[in-house]
């Protein structure tokens, strides 16, 4: 049985890692997918190609999540093209690691923007539709860090605790109109953005997975696939942590 047949999913930040796997389990468990990308085009244009082969209608949109008027016509076209949106998943972000003490402004607003502003945007856009068809279910990707906060990354931290914060105010105001709101948070998980880490830092965060292994796309993808689906419909409000055990 394929768990999202005929639901429609808008997945931000799906050209690359994470949010390419999401795209790809999505389609195969039968959702109609439409996804995001910015600046990687070509690999935005390959997948909405890859994708089409599996029977179910797929769309690439190119659109800044963090850019509140595209966000809204993203939504609009998106609603037009697939005529609902039963599951948004945001899941687009940015790391721009450093000290705090050499931390510029701009790093801090960046990270801000693109990872909590794009949440409100997208979410925003959307609980129209959902609010309508009186149902939706809403995945916001966080991560450990928003949970334990890291060196090097109090932009980002910062940035993924305000998503938890979100994730439960929208639970606790949209709840009556049938629309869920949860948070996965994400371990260490192999992309092209744990992929700037060296040698030292790998063996760090291995020591401290129970599960000694890294994640993989399809690990939050199949994550995503519960929360999004019927299979999960009386929970709401909640963050589920997918990293070998890490943080208990
Ligand atoms: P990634 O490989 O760097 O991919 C990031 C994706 O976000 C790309 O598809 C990128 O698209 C898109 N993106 C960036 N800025 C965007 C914008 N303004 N508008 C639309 N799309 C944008 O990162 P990842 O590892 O898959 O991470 C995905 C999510 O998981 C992020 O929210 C990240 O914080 C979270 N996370 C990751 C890990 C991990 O270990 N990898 C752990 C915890 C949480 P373009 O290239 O087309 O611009």
């Amino acid at each position: 049985m394929k768990l999202l047949e005929g639901k429609v999913a808008l997945i931000t930040g799906a050209s690359r890692g994470i949010g390419r796997s999401i795209a790809q389990v999505f389609a195969e468990q039968g959702a109609n997918v439409a996804f995001t990308y910015l600046s990687s085009v070509e690999k935005g244009e390959a997948l909405e190609k890859e994708l089409s082969t599996a029977g179910t209608k797929i769309k690439g949109y190119r659109s800044d999540a963090s850019d509140y008027a595209a966000a809204e016509l993203l939504v609009e076209s998106v609603v037009h093209d697939f005529g609902k949106i039963d599951i948004l998943i945001n899941n687009a972000g940015i790391t721009r690691d450093t000290l705090l003490m050499r931390m510029s402004e701009e790093q801090w607003d960046d990270v801000l923007r693109i990872n909590l502003k794009s949440v409100f945007n997208l979410t925003k856009a959307s609980i129209k539709p959902m609010m309508r068809a009186k149902s939706g279910s809403i995945i916001n990707i966080t991560s450990v860090v928003g949970l334990t906060g890291n060196a090097g990354q109090a932009n980002y931290s910062a940035s993924k605790a305000g998503i938890l914060g979100f994730t439960k105010s929208v639970a606790k105001e949209l709840g009556s109109r049938n629309i869920r709101s949860n948070a996965i948070a994400p371990g260490f998980i192999e992309t092209e953005m744990t992929g700037e880490l060296n040698e030292e830092q790998l063996k760090e965060w291995m020591k401290g997975i129970p599960l000694k292994k890294p994640g993989q796309g399809t690990d939050i993808a199949n994550a995503c696939v519960f929360l999004a689906s019927d299979m999960s419909s009386y929970i709401t409000g909640q963050v589920l942590v997918v990293d070998g055990g890490m943080v208990m």
